[in-house]
This record gives structure tokens, C-alpha cells and sequence, in this order.
């Protein structure tokens, strides 16, 4: 078993484009916000010039396609013939498995690189109770109709205190459905998911380290590889942030461009696409938190997800809180 800790690195960008906020379903921890992203949905020529502003780094870049529901944008397959045309690194579109417009019959394994179902139950009771009635039995079936297609499979489970007993059952259905990744997610209570929530839904420290780690081994030991975000960082481990070190841009349908998924809520974002043009944010922004540095790790997470912050008696952090990009990676070595 390799067991890896994912460092950032200026020599590899993730481009998280999401181009539209559309969506047939209304999971609980969506953390699309119409307000704060917009309500466009991009014309695949607006969508070629977005592409073609990460042009120059794109043989360094892992391109994924977001939306809200990407496969609701009937011109996704041109933009990820596009993509490939500006010879992205990887190519990914994450979908909620209801592969609208016949996704499937329009591309071909080689335009993409996985498709990433969202699944968060290993049971339709479970898993519809969050993403809504039909959702796993549309990805059950989406992710053997694109197998049986020769596309390459991956799967993300956002972990809650709603699924974190089903997480065990997990290994026994990702084998049998021939996935070649799994993502595990943390919970974020974000965007529309925020709005009249009464809980975080977010599981404890000791809960998570109990549950996840193992989960992951278990899955990994099967030949697939398993991601999940480390959270809390151990004590002799050196704090980084992802806006300073890493190359990520997350890309909205209104033009934001952020540096940090956990800024997403709120107009700090680092740059504007205004006239097919990347165009820096005046402060402040997004890029001034990344620059302070606090005990408790994570800027903000303290500032919004405080919650998940424990104290000893002499007021410091009981742990600190790892950038939410940070990853373990899990897989199986031969
Ligand atoms: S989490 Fe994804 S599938 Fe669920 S409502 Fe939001 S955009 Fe749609
Ligand atoms: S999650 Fe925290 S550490 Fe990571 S990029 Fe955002 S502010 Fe920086």
C-alpha cells in the first residue's frame, strides 16, 4: 500500500470550470450559490475563450467540467473536444449520473479522461435522502453504461453525519461497479446548503480518523485509488495554504475566478474574466487572507467554518486545520 500526502505544486494546475449553475437536482450540501456565481449558462464560444485564457499552462493543467449539472449544457461535448484541442493534462467531467443529452453517445473515451459520478450513500435510502429521489439509481446505472462504453470511472462520496455509517459498505460497491477512483469528500456547509440549515452536518475529529483512513485502506487494497482531504494536520506537519502555493482556479459562470473553494460565498474573489480577459481583483480580495498566518492553520476555515475549531484550557488550538485542498492519496502498490 502506497500512502502518499498530495504536496502543492506550481508544476501542476487544476482548472475547475463550471459552466453553468443549472441543475436538475437540489442536494442538501450544494454549495452552488446563484447569487454569488451566477445564473448564466456559458455559450461554448465564451466557454473556448475561458479555455483558451489557461491555454498556455494547459499540458500542466487537470481541467475538470462543473456545473451545477454539466451534462445539462447541451454544447459539453464541443467544449471537451475543445479542451483536448488545447491539450489539457486530464480531462474530467463531474457529473450527478443523469448524463443529460446523451452525453455517452457523443464523446469517446479518448475526449476524456474520467467521468466523476457524485455519490453520497451506499444505499438509494441513504444517498436520495441527500441528492434526491432517482439520483443512485442514475448513477448505479450511469456508471455501467459508461463502463460498458470503455470510459474510465471515478466516484466522489462527501461525507456527513447523514452517510458516514454507509461509508463501510462502500468497498464491496465500488469493486463491483470496476471505478478506477474514489474521492472522499468532507462536508462543507456552503452555498445554497447554508441557507436554513440548522447543523454543519460536519463529523467530529475523533469520528473522522476512526472511520475514514480505514475506509480509504479498504477501498485502495481493491486496486482503486483513493483520495480524501487530510483535514486535520498532525503536529510536527508544516501548515501551507494553496492560494500561496498551489495553481487552482475555480471559474463561475459570472466571471469570478477564485484561488480557494472556502471564499466561494462571498466577493473576494482573486481575478474577474471581464472581456475574455483574467483581470486581478483590487484588494482586498482573497489573495491578502492567504497571506495571514494564525495558530489554528486554515484562515478560512476560523473564519467560516469556526465550529470545527477545538481549544485547551490555555486558549490554543487543539489541532490545527489543513488547507481543505490538502490530500492523502491511497493505492495499491504492485
Ligand atoms: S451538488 Fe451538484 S448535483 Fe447536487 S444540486 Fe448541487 S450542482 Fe446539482
Ligand atoms: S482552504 Fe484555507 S489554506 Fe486552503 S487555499 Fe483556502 S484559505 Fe488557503
Amino acid at each position: 500500500m502506497q500512502k502518499k500526502t498530495v504536496a502543492f505544486s506550481k508544476d501542476s494546475s487544476n482548472l475547475f470550470f463550471h459552466i453553468l449553475t443549472r441543475c436538475n437536482l437540489s442536494c442538501a450540501h450544494c454549495y452552488i450559490n446563484p447569487d454569488q456565481h451566477g445564473r448564466q449558462t456559458l455559450s461554448i464560444d465564451t466557454i473556448r475563450q475561458w479555455l483558451g485564457l489557461f491555454a498556455h499552462n494547459a499540458p500542466r493543467t487537470n481541467l475538470i467540467f462543473l456545473g451545477g449539472e454539466p451534462t445539462l449544457h447541451k454544447d459539453l461535448p464541443a467544449a471537451v473536444k475543445s479542451a483536448r484541442q488545447f491539450h489539457f493534462k486530464s480531462i474530467t467531467i463531474d457529473t450527478n449520473g443523469f448524463l443529460f443529452h446523451d452525453i455517452l453517445d457523443k464523446i469517446t473515451p479518448e475526449d476524456v479522461d474520467f467521468i466523476s459520478f457524485s455519490l453520497d450513500g451506499a444505499t438509494a435510502s441513504t444517498n436520495d435522502v441527500i441528492r434526491g429521489p432517482g439520483s443512485y439509481d442514475a448513477v448505479i446505472s450511469g456508471i455501467h453504461r459508461a463502463r460498458k462504453k470503455g470510459f474510465s470511472c471515478a466516484m466522489i462520496y462527501t461525507v456527513s453525519d447523514k452517510n458516514l455509517h454507509e461509508l463501510s459498505q462502500m468497498p464491496g460497491l465500488v469493486s463491483s461497479l470496476d471505478i478506477h477512483r474514489f474521492f472522499i469528500q468532507v462536508i462543507g456547509m456552503r452555498g445554497n446548503s447554508a441557507a436554513g440549515s440548522t447543523g454543519t452536518h460536519q463529523v467530529s475529529k475523533d469520528l473522522w480518523l476512526s472511520v475514514i483512513p480505514e475506509v480509504a485502506r479498504t477501498i485502495a487494497d481493491t486496486g482503486i485509488i483513493v483520495t480524501y482531504p487530510k483535514v486535520f494536520l498532525e503536529k510536527d506537519e508544516a501548515f501551507t495554504c494553496a492560494g500561496i502555493v498551489a495553481d487552482n482556479y475555480f471559474v463561475f459562470p459570472n466571471g469570478r475566478v477564485y484561488r480557494c473553494p472556502l471564499c466561494e460565498d462571498y466577493p473576494l474573489h482573486a481575478y474577474t474574466i471581464r472581456d475574455n480577459t483574467l483581470v486581478p481583483s483590487l484588494p482586498v480580495n482573497e489573495t491578502q487572507l492567504f497571506d495571514l498566518t494564525i495558530p489554528e492553520g486554515c484562515v478560512m476555515n476560523k473564519i467560516i467554518q469556526p465550529g470545527n475549531l477545538d481549544y485547551l484550557a490555555d486558549g490554543t488550538p487543539a489541532h490545527r486545520i489543513a488547507c481543505c485542498m490538502l490530500k492523502q492519496e491511497l493505492s495499491r502498490t504492485v
